[in-house]
C-alpha cells in the first residue's frame, strides 16, 4: 500500500496491542503507506478510509516465531544450495506461517545462501511470506548435531548449514565471514547427542569455542543464541556470553536439581538473557515416545523462570517436526494451558518481547503509531481464551492483506 492507496480503517475491534496493557474495547486501528498511523478508542477515521467493522474480532500485532528451521528438502541436502529460496522447498516456510498469523519468523540453524535469499526476496517483495531474520548456519562440533544427526555429514549441506571450528581463532574468522555475508544473529548449538541415540558428551562445544563464538559475535553487534539442552549447560552458556537459551532442556531424566534451575534463571534475569522453551517440540516427542517426562519438566521449568522474571521470548522450532505457524499457535496454547502463563503476557512474548529478542522492536510487535502494520484478526477474545489464537479472520503484512480466512 503506497500513499495513493486509501488508507484502511479497522473499526469496532478489540485491540490487544501486544505491550501487554490491558485490551481496549471498541478501537480503531488506521492503517496508512504500510504503517500505522494511529489505534485507540478516539482515533479519527481518515476522509475516503476503507472501514472494516471487525465487531466480535480481536486485532493483535502480527506474531513472531522467534525458533525455526526453513528447511528446504525437509532437511535433506541435494545439491546445489542456493537458487532455490522461490522452490517448493521453501514454499512452506515461507508462506505457511502466514495462515496462523505469524508475519514473522527467526530462522536458527539453516543453509546460509539459500535462507539469507528467502529473508531477502521476502523483504524486497518478490518472495511471498513471513519476513525473516536469520542465523544463517550453526556452529556446530564436527560428528555432532545436527551435522552428523540430521545431515548425515553431507559434504554440501555441512558446508552450507554447519561452521565447525577447532580453534578460538577459526571461530572468530568464521564469524567474519557469516557477518561479512549479512547474517541478523549467532546461533551456537550446545549438544550432549542425545536427540537420536546415546548421548555423547565428548561432542559437545567446548566452552572456550562458545565464548571466543560469543566475543567475535558481540564485537560485530550480532546477539548469540544457543541450544541448549540441560540446567547446568544453560548456566555455563550464559556465563560464557550467550544472550538467549533455546529449548534449555532436551531429553530430561528425573530426579532434577530445582535450585540449579533457580540459581540459573536468577542469573537470567539479571541479566536479561532470554528464554525461547520451544516446549511443543517436546510435545511432538512425548506423543512420539510415550515418555512426558521431559515436557512435564519443561513446562515446570518455563512456570519458574516466567516467575523469576526471565525474559520469555516465544518459537516453535518448526519444522522439527510441524507446520510453521500451527506450532507456534500450539506453543502459545501450551504457555497458558500447561505453565499457567496469563493469556495477555503470552500473547505480548510471542509479539513485542520477541521483537525486542529480534531487534526489530522499532518497527515491529506491537500496534502503534508509526509502526508497520502487521496485524493478525482472529474471531474471538485470545486474552479470554487463547485457543481463539486459532480463529484466524485475516493476517495483514505492511498493510496488505495476505490471508484472508474467509469468514473465521
Ligand atoms: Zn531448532
Amino acid at each position: 500500500m503506497n500513499q495513493h492507496e486509501p488508507s484502511l480503517a479497522l473499526t469496532n475491534a478489540l485491540l490487544i496491542d501486544g505491550t501487554g496493557g490491558p485490551v481496549i474495547d471498541g478501537a480503531t486501528v488506521v492503517v496508512s503507506g504500510g504503517r500505522i498511523a494511529a489505534a485507540g478508542t478516539g482515533a479519527p477515521v481518515p476522509p475516503h478510509a476503507t472501514v472494516v467493522d471487525l465487531e466480535g474480532k480481536a486485532v493483535l500485532p502480527g506474531l513472531i516465531d522467534a525458533h525455526v528451521h526453513l528447511g528446504g528438502l525437509g532437511f535433506r541436502s541435494t545439491p546445489p544450495f542456493g537458487g532455490r529460496a522461490a522452490t517448493d522447498d521453501y514454499a512452506a516456510a515461507r508462506e505457511g506461517a502466514l495462515r496462523y498469523g505469524v508475519t514473522t519468523q527467526r530462522s536458527l540453524g539453516d543453509f546460509l545462501h539459500d535462507s539469507i535469499a528467502v529473508r531477502d526476496g521476502i523483504e524486497n517483495g518478490t518472495l511471498a511470506g513471513a519476513r525473516v531474520v536469520t542465523s544463517g548456519p550453526s556452529f556446530q562440533v564436527e560428528g555432532g548435531h545436527p551435522n552428523a544427526t540430521v545431515w548425515g555429514s553431507e559434504p554440501a549441506a555441512v558446508r552450507e548449514g554447519a561452521r565447525m571450528p577447532k580453534t578460538a581463532g577459526e571461530a572468530e574468522r568464521m564469524v567474519d565471514e557469516l557477518a561479512a555475508a549479512g547474517v541478523d544473529l549467532v546461533k551456537i548449538i550446545i549438544s550432549n547427542n542425545a536427540i537420536f541415540g546415546p548421548a555423547r558428551p565428548e561432542l559437545k562445544m567446548p566452552w572456550h569455542l562458545t565464548e571466543a563464538i560469543a566475543d567475535a559475535a558481540h564485537a560485530r553487534g550480532l546477539r548469540v543464541a544457543a541450544h541448549t539442552e540441560t540446567v547446568e549447560d544453560a548456566r555455563t552458556a550464559v556465563e560464557r556470553g550467550v544472550d538467549d537459551i533455546e529449548h534449555l532442556v532436551l531429553r530430561a531424566e528425573e530426579p532434577q536439581d530445582e535450585a540449579a534451575a533457580e540459581a540459573l534463571f536468577a542469573l537470567m534475569a539479571d541479566r536479561g538473557t532470554y528464554l525461547v522453551p520451544t516446549m511443543v517440540a517436546h510435545q511432538f516427542e512425548a506423543a512420539a515416545d510415550g515418555d512426558a517426562r521431559t515436557l512435564r519438566y519443561g513446562n515446570h521449568l518455563v512456570r519458574r523462570a516466567y516467575e523469576a522474571g526471565v525474559r520469555l521470548g516465544v518459537g516453535s522450532d518448526a519444522h522439527s517436526p510441524g507446520l510453521h505457524g500451527w506450532k507456534l499457535r500450539d506453543e502459545l496454547v501450551m504457555m497458558v494451558h500447561d505453565q499457567g502463563i496469563p493469556a495477555p503476557a503470552a500473547l505480548s512474548m510471542a509479539t513485542k518481547t520477541n521483537a525486542e529478542l529480534l531487534g526489530i522492536a522499532d518497527r515491529l510487535g506491537t500496534v502503534e503509531p508509526g509502526k508497520s502494520a502487521d496485524l493478525l484478526i482472529v474471531s474471538g477474545d485470545p486474552t479470554q481464551d487463547i485457543t481463539a489464537i486459532g480463529r484466524v479472520h485475516q493476517v495483514i503484512r505492511s498493510g496488505r492483506v495476505v490471508f484472508d480466512g474467509e469468514g473465521a
